[in-house]
């Protein structure tokens, strides 16, 4: 399924040319415009689902495996020493495109830190509390 306005259902599906890395028929890779480091890649399936838990299960259970292929790659063809893989749901959570993507981000030696957080604390009791309210929406 594509829609029509998505722009990255275009790019995907070859409509808008685009720096590939890996194509087969269920994905496209290609690098982001606004690259965080040389090499960053987005996987792209080329059918439009708004977010992961939008997506069928076939193209979900895809998506790591390509992930690891793909930074394998960027180190043995970049000479990257690690990578990371990130992947957005939400306007909250820094989603700007909704069309389901996965960032692989890859990461030199000496690099900046990039994705990072401030740990937070909470207590046992919070966190079990919190354990169950997720359990019980599964
Ligand atoms: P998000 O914030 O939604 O997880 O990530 C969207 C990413 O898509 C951003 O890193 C942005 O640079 C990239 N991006 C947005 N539009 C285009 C485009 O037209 N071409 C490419 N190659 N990357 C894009
Ligand atoms: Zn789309």
């Amino acid at each position: 399924m594509r829609d029509e306005n998505c722009i990255f259902c275009k790019i995907a599906n070859g409509e808008i040319p685009s720096a590939t890395v890996y194509e087969d028929d269920g994905f496209r890779v290609i690098l982001d415009m606004g690259p965080a480091s040389k090499g960053h890649a987005l996987i792209l399936p080329k059918s439009h689902a708004a977010d992961l838990g939008a997506a069928d299960r076939e193209t979900a259970e895809k998506l790591f495996p390509l992930a690891a292929r793909i930074g394998s790659a960027m180190k043995a063809g970049l000479g990257a020493s690690g990578f990371n893989v990130v992947q957005n749901n939400g306007t909250s959570a820094g989603q700007t495109v909704f069309h389901l993507h996965v960032h692989v981000i890859p990461r030199y030696e000496g690099g900046p830190s990039m994705v990072a957080w401030t740990p937070g604390s909470a207590e046992p009791e919070e966190l079990a509390q919190t354990a169950a309210k997720i359990s019980a929406a599964l």
